[in-house]
């Protein structure tokens, strides 16, 4: 049986059960968060505790016990008996329940928040091998900064990139390669490293943040600027970052191959200092 948390109590998953007007099933009004737990510790907590804040902050949710999430995480941790796996924990907040129309409830509600925690495994042969990613232009809104419930361009070309055979689809943004569908990208043109700098038109990676952390620590040249689609051509090493998969090699990019179609020298360098990180963490 798994155990979640739903509105401040632990209970069998099936047994949830959410409102017809809850207001992220309505309007996807929302956020939510995933953090990755390594066999007895989460990485970087710290950073997603404040995303998920901020992104509650931004869309004037304000939930009043949002400081327990960590708690919560380490709670259904253990109640699942994950301890010593590794695990994703899944939370989401939503306005909560109101009749439904477009403006906020007035008064505010108390908003609806569910957890649940998942034993997870990085997709090794992807990490290996590498992916290809199908290019689209970006149909998101403008504030992709929030990591907000409506993915529904994410899920959209997700699909078609692996319809098509694609592992990811990475979008492009007024000729601007801006992200992935569910990570951040990065390139190595010529040493040096590249990926696009905070804006709204991203979400802001906590794996972004340590990637660029360890490159700049290892001495290697990072340039948070945006890569143009019509570069492409001289991109030597390419990969996407994210909680779950951490650096996953990227070896063909819509109809281009990268490099040598392999996953390049700098890439893998850096996915052994993470891996380092992660297992110094460990003790
Ligand atoms: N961009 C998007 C659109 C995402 O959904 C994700 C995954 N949450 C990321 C980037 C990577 O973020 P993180 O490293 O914090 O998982």
């Amino acid at each position: 049986m798994i155990t979640a948390y739903f509105n401040g109590k632990f209970l069998p998953k099936d047994e949830i059960k959410i409102s017809p007007e809850d207001r992220g099933f309505m309007f996807a009004d929302g956020i939510y968060e995933v953090v990755r737990w390594y066999k007895g510790f989460f990485y970087d907590m710290e950073s997603h505790l404040s995303r998920m804040k901020r992104s509650m902050k931004e869309l004037n949710i304000v939930w009043a016990e949002e400081d327990s999430f960590p708690t919560i995480a380490g709670d259904l941790i253990n109640i699942n008996g994950l301890r010593q796996k590794h695990a994703l924990v899944y939370i989401q907040i939503t306005r909560g329940v109101a009749p439904r129309t477009h403006d906020f409830p007035s008064p505010a509600v108390t908003p609806t928040v569910y957890a649940h925690a998942n034993s997870f495994m990085p997709n090794t042969s992807q990490i290996i091998n590498g992916i290809g990613v199908l290019l689209k232009k970006e149909i998101r809104w403008s504030r992709c900064d929030i990591k907000s419930l409506a993915l529904l361009p994410n899920t959209l070309n997700f699909h078609e990139a692996v319809e098509n055979g694609f592992q990811e689809c990475i979008f492009i943004r007024d000729g601007l390669i801006t992200e992935g569908s569910h990570s951040n990208i990065f390139f190595v043109i010529d040493g040096t490293l590249f990926t696009h700098p905070e804006s709204n038109n991203i979400l802001s990676g906590v794996t972004r943040k340590n990637i660029l952390r360890i490159a700049r620590e290892a001495g290697i040249t990072v340039e948070e600027v945006a890569v143009s689609e019509s570069m492409i051509e001289n991109i030597n090493e390419a990969f996407v970052t994210n909680t779950g998969d951490e650096v996953t090699p990227v070896v063909k990019m819509g109809k281009y191959v990268v490099g040598n179609g392999h996953p390049g020298p700098l890439t893998i360098s850096i996915w052994e200092k993470f891996q380092n990180e992660t297992d110094t963490l460990k003790g």
